[in-house]
């Protein structure tokens, strides 16, 4: 199997096995190429590579004319809204996000600091793939400019939404902390949390990419950090993904509130102060509709992806929207998910609500999620879906993205994966064990097929 994957939305791979400098540099001198000469950000994760990568990434910048603006290591968000606010014709986030550590990967920004969309992305390919260079002669070459502010840039932006009030939270001193993965977040959440007059306990602040953990915030990697905020007596604890567009909750008790709930809790705050619809991708919980239903909002569902959820805020004038894996998106601050914008949401809400943060999550509706995958040797995709589509057609079916199986308090949702020959089964219901016996169920019937 090929180590290199590339599709619309950006190239990754495993470094030494696929993801090499060539290939680097043929796809940036390719998306350099489409943008046009002009300033191009460069950002990227604290992934042991990245240097390597990111030198590639600027040789094919700057061999097509474009001026690089590199802002160092840094969370995703942070290159998206450096995109925006330095009026650059696009950005690359050099960064494999929550995958494991022999990864690395470019995610695409276009000039309004959303990810190239599929259209987008399919020239970029097509640049490539078609050696369409446009190269520039020696006095034309692209210059690098070090911008050091765009951190800085990225706090006080959340510091000015109207949503947030500083001196509120400052006034609490939440003792807080913070697992940064050794990620990028360790440039970031700490430094948003000071200023937030937190007291910080932080594991895992070093941006140097060698993750103690899985990368993923998921409860299951959780432990240190739950550990942590019962020992110290945290108000609360954090965590990201190596690139901050993830983030997960852990209330004092030192019990994760699950990563669904990470973007429950914006909405329930964002939708109380703000008309307008809310976008989260079709497996998000149902927590969203019952809130929405609550404060009279709309719910709008995408395929799952960040950059299906945010061209589609756009188009409805969302009030907030984003995904549930932890991905928090509010359009004041810029149409990307970000993980300090959901620790200042989060805290500016607890703050309000002048509880415990565990308190204040049994107020929301109460679902379980299963999430599980089948491994597909024989069969195709399709031919799953055709045949569950067939076996349930009394049921309400949605075909948003691949079949999701909607009943009153529960539901069901099968999707093949996009980059792996997996089938992703995930269900919700009000217990956990009515969710397992749902998933069970369905993995079964696939099974079978
Ligand atoms: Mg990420």
């Amino acid at each position: 199997m090929s180590r290199l994957m590339v599709s619309v939305s950006g190239i990754r791979g495993i470094i030494g096995e696929g993801l090499t400098p060539s290939e680097v540099i043929k796809y940036t001198q390719a998306f350099g190429t489409y943008v046009g000469s002009g300033k191009v950000v460069v950002g990227r994760d604290s992934r042991v590579t990245g240097e390597m990568v990111k030198s590639a990434v600027i040789s094919g910048l700057l061999a097509v004319g474009c001026d690089v603006i590199d802002i160092g290591i840094c969370p995703t968000p942070t290159v998206q809204m450096a995109v925006e606010k330095l009026k650059a014709r696009g950005g690359i986030a050099v960064t494999a996000s929550h995958n494991p550590i022999e990864w690395n990967a470019l995610k695409l920004i276009d000039s309004s600091g959303l990810f190239v969309d599929e259209e987008q992305g399919k020239k970029v390919i097509e640049y490539a793939e078609k050696s369409n260079f446009n190269y520039v002669i020696w006095e034309k070459i692209g210059k690098i400019d070090h911008y050091k502010n765009a951190i800085q840039d990225h706090i006080n932006a959340i510091l000015k939404l109207k949503y947030i009030d500083p001196d509120l939270i400052r006034s609490k001193e939440f003792k807080v902390v913070a697992d940064c993965v050794n990620g990028a977040g360790g440039t970031t959440v700490p430094q948003l949390l000071r200023e937030l007059n937190c007291d910080v306990i932080t594991i895992n602040e070093e941006p140097n990419g060698l993750f103690p953990r899985a990368p993923e915030p998921v409860p299951e990697n959780l432990s240190e950090l739950c550990e942590k905020v019962k020992s110290v007596k945290a108000d609360i604890g954090f965590a990201v993904d190596p690139d901050v567009d993830r983030l997960a909750v852990v209330s004092e008790n030192g019990v994760p509130l699950g990563e669904e709930y990470t973007l429950a809790l914006a909405v329930n705050y964002i939708a109380q102060k703000k008309r307008g619809p809310i976008v989260v991708n079709a497996s998000v919980s149902k927590v969203i509709d019952d809130l929405a239903e609550k404060y009279h909002s709309k719910v709008i569902r995408t395929k799952v992806g960040e950059i299906h959820v945010a061209t589609r805020m756009r188009k409805e004038n969302a009030a907030i929207g984003g995904e549930g894996n932890g991905g928090v998106i509010l359009p004041e601050l810029h149409l990307g998910r970000d993980a300090p914008l959901g620790i200042a949401l989060t805290l500016q809400q607890l703050a309000e609500f002048g509880g415990k943060i565990s308190d204040l999550q049994k107020k929301l509706p109460q679902y379980y999620q299963v999430k599980r995958k089948i491994n597909l040797d024989q069969v195709e995709p399709e031919q799953v879906m055709e045949k569950i589509v067939d076996e349930f057609s009394d049921e309400k079916i949605d075909r948003t993205d691949g079949i999701k199986i909607l009943w009153d308090n529960e539901w069901v949702h099968i999707r093949p994966s996009n980059t792996e020959p997996i089938i992703r089964v995930m269900s919700e219901a009000k217990t956990q064990e009515q969710a397992e016996a749902i998933c069970y169920k369905f993995m079964k019937f696939i099974e079978g097929i």
